[in-house]
């Protein structure tokens, strides 16, 4: 197959089985989400919110895309927002990863910058104002649009289920990372409807508020809530579980020493969560996680230094 742009290279990524000790002797998959063409889960979603966009007559040619982002969606908007020949504004906290914000630049991104202090809620606020100011702008606003649920409710997760099912493999367990929720609540909604028994659980870092602990800091990038996805249903949540930043970072050196896989934190969480879920699930059990991008673009902050 031939392919003529870089938009048809997204999705279709490869279903891993980590050859690990797993609890009950279950077996864990993970989808290698690194392996899109910006190095992330996200360009799934870039790519449906802008198709989105058009299809829904929020933008036109002319528009100027903003968006509040730790990265990953910026890098992935700013890939579908070339090809649509947009102009992409992304509005980033500081303090996150240096590779992912030289990486939007390449892709003809603008950068703004928004005070670490002030999280994501202040790049979310900045957003806002910048739309203001600009003629003919659209924010997808990821932390409230349920297209960004649906981006992973129409492409990952029947990848997911087409995999299983061809590997005549019964899906038992699910667990992902929770940043704006959109992947976890899109994957878990289409699982439920299609496999009633699977059990769900989302994964967050130490500082992060879904299990009610205190808000703060921590290193494992891409994940972690400031506030609750409003998108977000119990129904769809059978677990939550709350990772160490030492757990996943634990998990990130330890897959590229054993396998020679090179994920990111919040991979190392998703892994470490799943381990977790193994244990609540009968002996036999498969269980799929999400693996979002690779640790290249965390090297400037020493990821494999990390205690
Ligand atoms: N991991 C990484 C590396 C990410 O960049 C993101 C998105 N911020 C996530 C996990 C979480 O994805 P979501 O926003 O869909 O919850």
């Amino acid at each position: 197959m031939i392919y003529h742009q870089v938009s048809e290279l997204i999705g279709q990524t490869p279903l891993f089985e980590l050859n690990l000790p797993v609890p009950k002797g279950s077996k864990i998959f993970a989808k290698l989400e690194m392996f899109n063409p910006g190095g992330s889960i996200k360009d799934r979603l870039g790519k449906y919110l802008i198709e989105q966009a058009f299809k829904n007559q929020r933008i036109n040619a002319e528009s100027t895309i903003i968006e509040p982002t730790a990265g990953n969606t910026g890098i992935g908007l700013a890939l579908a927002a070339l090809e649509a020949k947009l102009k992409t504004i992304l509005v980033v906290p500081e303090k996150f990863s240096q590779e992912k914000q030289i990486l939007m630049q390449a892709l003809g991104a603008q950068l703004v910058h928004t005070p670490s202090e002030d999280g994501i809620v202040g790049a979310i606020k900045k957003a806002k104002s910048l739309q203001q100011q600009t003629p003919n702008s659209y924010v997808p606003m990821q932390f409230e649009n349920p297209e960004n649920p649906a981006a992973y409710y129409h492409s990952i997760a029947p990848e997911i289920l087409t995999e299983f099912t061809a590997a005549q493999l019964q899906l038992d367990g699910f667990a992902a990372g929770a940043g704006s929720g959109g992947t976890f609540v899109g994957m878990a909604r289409y699982f439920k409807e299609k496999v009633p028994t699977i059990q769900t659980a989302i994964v967050e870092p130490e500082g992060s508020i879904l299990n009610g602990g205190p808000q703060h800091s921590h290193r494992t990038e891409g994940i972690g809530v400031e506030f609750v996805p409003p998108f977000l249903d119990k129904k769809d949540v059978d677990h939550i579980f709350t990772i160490s930043d030492q757990a996943a970072f634990h998990w990130v050196k330890q897959l590229a020493k054993d396998f020679g896989l090179l994920i990111g934190s919040s991979s190392g969480a998703a892994l470490a969560a799943s381990l977790k879920l193994a244990e609540q699930l009968p002996a036999g059990s498969n269980i799929v996680t999400v693996f979002p991008d690779s640790s290249e673009r965390y090297l400037s902050q020493h990821i494999y230094a990390e205690k």
